[in-house]
């Protein structure tokens, strides 16, 4: 049985880095981590092949060589997941789809053969039937979630590890926090369930064995969901990087209530760990109530940010407007926040309403739901927000458009500068060839070669130990700041301008969206 797993195409994303990756001579910023573990659970008598369309184009031959295409991805790969169906059906290919769009939205993916709903683990002889076509056309998700000492390790061997500026690992999913907008819950729970530190070292050391060396994304919805669990992996990954000399950089995504806890941070560090993304959300108390969000509430998100700089741990993190209690003050606040806060990454998105979420839900019973999200957060919002939709998009506009001016983007990253702590300059990857590179096309040809300079000298003053990170920032900003301005900020004030012709219509939720409602 010949097996093709097809990962579908992303539209550039704040995320994607699309700009940045031809400077650092990449295709994609992260592997799909979700299809090689798939793969990690089929049997031996299958034959696989993976495709990424971010690094390689899906051509006739592949599909034609497939008895079955496997595709997973998210929200905003959908159109790519749908175009990827139609072209291996038109092939008479089975199609398999699942993943965290298929898991949460499996109606809108009748066009694929199965529906592959939920998470694989344990699940081997349902994913088989799947895919030989032994079983329906929908796989529902089972009762209970699997426990991830049933996660087998992920077939990194199937990745062209030279397309990618960073690999990936999971040590856990879940998170106990009860966000409303949040769609992680829903899918993995609110229980964390974690791999054993074996595990996670197995799967480092899988990809130490393939040669890679440099940064290791922990994929985790909060790496510290389980407070007990992440202290005792931690020491093991520090004699792991310390008896390999330190090759990984490793970064992740944790709960903002992390600065309250100086163990776990200084193990962080200890352990590789060089940046976390914070969910930091809105510095207005009165929306992160509204939103359940009561963990960010422990401590101010300036001081938060200023103690896990101080530690060593560089703050990534996402901000969101339209809450029902933002107004044009609430917005104001945000800006302000920003101007001044040490996170040169900052990422502004726009409240959606996620299937399956207890936002959805509640906007469904209020009867504000337009239409399930694309994932794109640049056009109007998928609900009637209670604040006066022009100015919301406006206001968004003008903030993004202040934060991603070169000015505003290097005062972030000087504000860190200012915090961080001398760094450890021997997980950086790229070295000399990567530096050359962003010299000429940044410091030299760019349009933006004040910021280079300003950033690099100001780097070097520090400390010359801080040289790759101001070049990797300098690279950072320049994806950052031409995404916004080229993209983003043009779509949102089109989007705005729409309104004043066309006014927002309500759209019936579907039948779907009534029964998610009503529990
Ligand atoms: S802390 Fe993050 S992962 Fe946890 S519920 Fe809130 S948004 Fe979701």
């Amino acid at each position: 049985m010949r097996v093709l797993l097809v990962h579908p195409a992303f539209p550039i994303t704040y995320w994607g880095f699309q700009h940045a990756l031809p400077i650092i001579d990449k295709r994609a910023t992260l592997p799909p981590l979700g299809l090689i573990t798939v793969a990690a659970h089929l049997p031996p008598a299958a034959e696989v092949r993976l495709i990424d369309l971010a690094v390689a184009p899906l051509d006739d031959a592949a599909l034609a060589w497939a008895d079955v295409v496997l595709i997973g991805g998210m929200r905003i790969q959908a159109p790519s997941m749908h175009a990827i169906i139609a072209r291996a059906r038109a092939m008479r290919r089975r199609t398999v789809v699942g993943g965290p769009a298929a898991t949460t939205a499996p109606d809108e993916f009748a066009d694929a053969d199965v529906v592959f709903v939920g998470e694989v683990e344990g699940r081997e002889r349902e994913l088989w039937a799947a895919v030989t076509g032994a079983d329906p056309q929908r796989v529902p998700a089972p009762a209970t979630r699997p426990p991830l000492a049933d996660a087998r390790r992920p077939r990194f061997e199937l990745l062209d590890l030279t397309a990618y500026a960073s690999m990936s690992v999971q040590y856990s999913r879940g998170c106990p926090f009860r966000c409303e907008f949040c769609d992680v819950i829903e899918i993995f729970g609110r229980v964390p369930r974690v791999k054993a530190p074996a595990q996670v070292i197995d799967e480092l050391d899988a990809l130490y064995r393939l040669g890679w060396r440099g940064t290791v994304f922990l994929v985790d919805d909060n790496f510290i969901g389980n407070r007990r669990e992440v202290a005792a992996l931690l020491p093991a990954l520090a004699a792991w990087q310390a008896a390999h000399d330190r090759p990984m950089a490793l970064y992740t995504e944790a709960s903002v209530d992390l600065a309250g806890e100086p163990a776990l941070m200084a193990g962080m560090v200890a352990a590789g760990f060089g940046a976390v993304f914070l969910g930091i959300e809105t510095p207005s108390e009165a929306a992160l109530r509204g939103i359940g969000k009561t963990q960010n509430l422990r401590r101010g998100p300036a001081e938060a940010v200023a103690i896990l700089a101080r530690a060593g741990l560089e703050v990534m993190s996402g901000f969101i407007v339209g809450f029902d209690s933002d107004d044009a003050g609430a917005l104001a606040a945000q800006r302000r926040f920003l101007a001044a806060a040490p996170i040169p990454l900052a990422m502004v998105g726009l409240l959606t309403a996620l299937p399956g979420t207890a936002l959805w839900k509640r906007l469904a019973r209020e009867g504000r739901l337009r239409a399930a999200s694309g994932g794109d957060q640049y056009v109007r919002p998928n609900f009637a927000p209670v604040m006066d939709e022009r100015a919301l998009l406006e206001g968004y506009a003008d903030l993004l458009a202040e934060i991603y001016a070169p000015e505003a983007y290097l005062a972030r990253c000087l504000a860190h500068l200012a915090l961080a702590p001398i760094p450890d300059t021997r997980v950086r990857a790229g070295g000399p060839r990567i530096a050359a590179r962003a010299l000429w096309q940044l410091g030299i040809a760019g349009p933006r070669r004040a910021l280079f300079w300003r950033l690099l000298v100001a780097a070097v003053r520090r400390s010359p130990a801080f040289t790759s990170w101001a070049i990797e920032k300098a690279i950072q900003g320049e994806h950052l700041i031409r995404y916004t301005q080229e993209q983003v900020v043009p779509r949102i004030r089109a989007a705005a301008a729409e309104l004043a012709t066309e006014p927002a219509r309500l759209v019936e939720p579907t039948p779907r969206d009534a029964r998610v409602a009503a529990h």
